[in-house]
């Protein structure tokens, strides 16, 4: 690519995703952190790879945004933090600037971010997919019934739309790579990325308990007080969860681009 082109990428994708961001966070998707954190892991992928490169990040923000919408689930209204998207975004961004700063590995880089974006996905479809049509709902570590939407929870519905959703982003992917052996490759990496994802949320998250309203909780506060810290490592959050699978399988893929 000419440099003048990378410099016009870049310039657009701040343009762009400044945008959406913007729009995001008017319709209270986002908060003003999160939209920050949103141009810049925007900009950071638009800018090294353009509109094809961008698909698949577009593809898992707008699904995991309208999907609650179009399964008719009563949506929370409860606006994406930059935490939660650097969870999702920032190994792309990274994979996006390893792209910039050694062209040569380029592809290597993308398909790194394509896993990591096809783990996003899919995580985000499974638990979107459980809620709404999964039941049982088991943990994944020792089998027990548990509720829908709880971290490490895994069932048949769930699975196979995270499954959909890992596969959904390959396609994206295709005019990116171009090669249909590496496409499925990342679809897979979407897919281990979410079973760790899983093992992760049912083993090492931390899990709290509520003394005021007597319920188990993932968040170290709750009703404006603090909560008692009974399993999994303090401060291992769902956002924490998220960006070590993303950030493993985008190394997984590109590990995998290198050594091709
Ligand atoms: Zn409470």
């Amino acid at each position: 690519m000419a440099r003048g082109d990378a410099q016009v990428n870049w310039l657009v994708g701040l343009c762009l995703a400044g945008l959406i961001a913007g729009v995001a966070y008017r319709l209270r998707l986002l908060t003003a952190g999160g939209a920050w954190a949103a141009v810049g892991v925007g900009a950071s992928v638009f800018g090294a790879g353009g509109l094809w490169a961008s698909a698949p990040m577009v593809g898992f923000f707008f699904s995991s945004s309208l999907l609650p919408r179009l399964l008719g689930r009563p949506h929370k209204t409860e606006r994406r933090t930059a935490a939660q998207v650097l969870a999702n975004g920032l190994a792309p961004a990274l994979c996006g600037w390893g792209a910039t700063l050694t062209p040569a590995y380029a592809e290597a880089f993308w398909l790194g971010s394509m896993a990591a974006l096809a783990t996003a996905t899919a995580d985000t479809w499974a638990t979107e997919f459980g809620v709404r049509f999964g039941s049982p709902v088991w943990l994944l570590t020792t089998g027990r019934r548990i509720a829908a939407g709880e971290s490490g929870g895994v069932s048949w519905q769930g699975t196979l739309g995270g499954v959909a959703g890992a596969c959904a982003i390959a396609c994206l992917g295709a005019p990116l790579i171009g090669e249909g052996q590496l496409l499925a490759l990342a679809a897979g990496l979407g897919v281990a990325g979410m079973a760790l994802d899983s093992l992760l949320g049912a083993t090492l998250q931390a899990r709290y308990w509520c003394a005021q309203c007597h319920a188990l909780t993932e968040q170290a506060r709750c009703c404006n007080a603090p909560t008692q810290h009974l399993r999994g490592v303090r401060g291992l959050d769902n956002n924490a969860v998220n960006g070590i699978s993303t950030l493993l399988a985008a190394a997984a893929g590109i590990g995998a681009g290198l050594l091709r």
